[in-house]
């Protein structure tokens, strides 16, 4: 047996032994009885433990009469309102109370006390308690510090119907909550969290508001604060904050929760100011226990979404901590596809036998979430219900990082995660590892100049990802960056899908003529006679930058004879945008679209100095 297993079972004799001595005292047992039973009994129950002592320190019951005496002097008496009552000492010269008939000072007066802490007693104690009787603790004199501890180690447990079954008395009836009890009164709201029992939470939590001491009460606002968050209401949410920070000033932790909010709520400029402010404030307490606090605020004021993500890891959210890991790790791209090139195009996205076989067992285990046929993008919040069956086989078969269905289902799967310093964290790699895929494969097999159509739905998942990299790219505040995202979207509408509109048709004329190329952009707006007020507006433009002032007039006309609304909320100075009819996207000829046109394309117009052309086009039409 090795040392591990030999402490082990000495630990759950000891264990056992105390339940035993605290069921004898809760049942009126004086500490005589209770201390000789130990005594008496001890090597019987506590095999392990006896046989670890030295037969030349003296009889075996003498050492568990010591431990005895240690539990007694550690367990809050039940008779005694749950206060320690210590046993008193013996004179220096009177028999030692281990029964060694030595004189005191020559026996155990000598030995450090055996290593019981209230805590562990108290344990024990409930457990032989009726939970009937529990309710006898709440208000007591008993140690705090030992109620926490046994409350913390049941939450570590995961036994958070012991700890509401032993906190609930303590804040029940109509008295004050005192602040010594704050720190239950925080647990016991935690485990209604976990216990899923949204009701109580907000019932203690207002109770904590109306009657506690202002500690207890900041703690109250605080849970508030975070129920409206997760609700979505910001503006509750802070006003919650605030009050929390009115009643308990001197709760740091509402510093770091302030500023988490914050950043979960999207604001993320005022999070940086909050997390400065309260860096400095901690930093003037100079504690080194804050260390860590302090270090992530100041994390925060230089990049809040890694903060949020460096929280994210370490807070045990372990699937996506998996999942970057696994990132990390995953294998250098490798062409897993067949195609069979025709007619100038790629043909459908085949996966060669081996991903195929790896892509089953990848469709049975992850809750896929497509989109619909003619949306580009969605959201699949199911696939972190049960992460770790698809996590494995992430681990086992990393083949699957080859996979554009695994990679975009990833992606839709982050989309859907709920935390934006999750998604701009991981989404940018996936995109980049798609991207360099797709390259590879093209290569591979010889096709890097085709179409490769979205009419074909196994090509989607690798379409929905180049998409997606070259619209997240142009959002970037790096000119580099835009460029090569411009680029790519470039490249989507004129090689690979010039078939399929998604709006990026006229992203692209718009980005040619922003980047003088209106040569450019005129022939390809002229290629899409067909497409709606947006490209018929732009292609106006490219053709009056261009110098085709002509055809120019001729498109500018048109497009305000067909659509008048664009043109009259394209031109109005300050026109008030249209209320959403609540339907997805918007139709053609509706102030919606109008709007949403003026919103991305008024920038360009202004900046070439075109909207007094059109002005005086559109007064002539009329
Ligand atoms: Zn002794």
């Amino acid at each position: 047996m090795d040392i591990d297993n030999e402490m082990q079972e000495g630990m759950d004799e000891l264990h056992l032994l105390i339940i035993l001595f605290a069921g004898q005292v809760w049942r009126g047992a004086t500490a005589e009885e209770a201390i000789g039973h130990i005594a008496k009994y001890g090597e019987l129950l506590a095999p392990a433990m006896a046989d670890q002592l030295d037969p030349a320190a003296g009889p075996k019951a003498s050492f568990f009469r010591i431990v005895g005496r240690a539990m007694w002097n550690n367990l809050p008496q039940p008779a005694q309102d749950f206060r320690l009552t210590k046993l008193s000492e013996p004179g220096r010269n009177d028999p030692c109370f281990c029964g060694s008939l030595r004189k005191y000072k020559h026996c155990c007066a000598r030995m450090p006390e055996f290593p019981i802490v209230p805590a562990m007693m108290l344990e024990g104690l409930l457990e032989t308690m009726p939970r009937k009787h529990w309710n006898k603790l709440a208000g007591s004199s008993i140690g705090r510090d030992s109620m926490l501890q046994v409350v913390l180690m049941w939450q570590q447990e995961d036994c958070h119907e012991k700890v509401a079954a032993l906190l609930e008395p303590w804040f029940k009836g109509e008295g004050a909550i005192k602040n010594v009890d704050a720190d239950l009164l925080d647990i016991l709201l935690e485990s209604y969290v976990v216990l899923d029992r949204p009701r109580k939470r907000k019932s203690l939590a207002q109770a904590a508001i109306a009657r506690g001491e202002n500690v207890a009460r900041g703690i109250g606002w605080q849970r508030i604060a975070l129920m409206e968050a997760e609700a979505g209401n910001d503006d509750a949410s802070r006003r919650a904050l605030a009050e929390a920070q009115r009643a308990d000033p001197d709760n740091l932790n509402l510093g770091l929760l302030e500023v988490h909010l914050l950043i979960t709520s999207g604001n993320t400029t005022m999070a940086q100011e909050r997390a400065k402010f309260w860096a400095m404030r901690l930093a003037k307490l100079n504690d080194p226990d804050l260390h860590d606090q302090i270090a992530w605020l100041r994390e925060v004021v230089l990049n809040p979404q890694a903060a949020m993500m460096q929280m994210t890891r370490k807070g045990g959210d372990d699937s996506i901590a998996e999942l970057e890991k696994l990132l990390a790790d995953a294998p250098p791209i490798a062409c897993h596809y067949r195609l069979k090139p025709s007619d100038g195009s790629t043909g459908p996205f085949a996966p060669d036998a081996k991903l195929g076989k790896a892509l089953k067992d990848w469709n049975a285990a992850f809750p896929s979430d497509p989109p619909s046929l003619t949306w580009m993008s969605t959201w699949n919040e199911a696939a972190w219900d049960d992460a770790d069956a698809w996590l494995a086989l992430l681990r086992e078969q990393p083949l699957l990082w080859n996979s554009f269905e695994v990679l975009d289902d990833l992606v839709i799967a982050l989309d859907g995660c709920g935390m934006s310093w999750v998604r701009d964290e991981l989404i940018p790699p996936l995109l980049e590892r798609a991207l360099a895929l797709f390259d590879l494969v093209l290569e591979k097999q010889g096709t890097a100049q085709l179409k490769c159509e979205w009419g074909w739905h196994e090509n989607r998942p690798a379409l929905r990802l180049l998409a997606r990299k070259a619209v997240d790219g142009m959002e970037s505040s790096d000119q580099e960056e835009r460029d090569a995202a411009f680029g790519l979207m470039r490249r989507f509408v004129e090689q690979l899908n010039p078939h399929d509109n998604h709006g990026f048709r006229v992203r692209v004329v718009a980005g040619l003529i922003e980047r003088g190329l209106a040569a450019e952009a005129t022939a390809l707006a002229a290629r899409y006679p067909d497409d709606l007020a947006d490209m018929q507006y732009t292609y106006a433009l490219a053709l009056h930058v261009a110098g085709q002032e002509a055809k120019a007039r001729e498109v500018a006309l048109s497009a305000l004879q067909e659509y008048p609304k664009v043109g009259k909320i394209l031109l109005a100075e300050s026109p008030r945008k249209p209320r959403k009819d609540g339907r997805e996207g918007y139709t053609p000829g509706s102030d919606e679209e109008a709007w949403l046109y003026r919103d991305e394309h008024r920038p360009l117009w202004e900046k070439l100095g075109a909207l007094a052309w059109l002005a005086e086009l559109a007064r002539k039409g009329r």
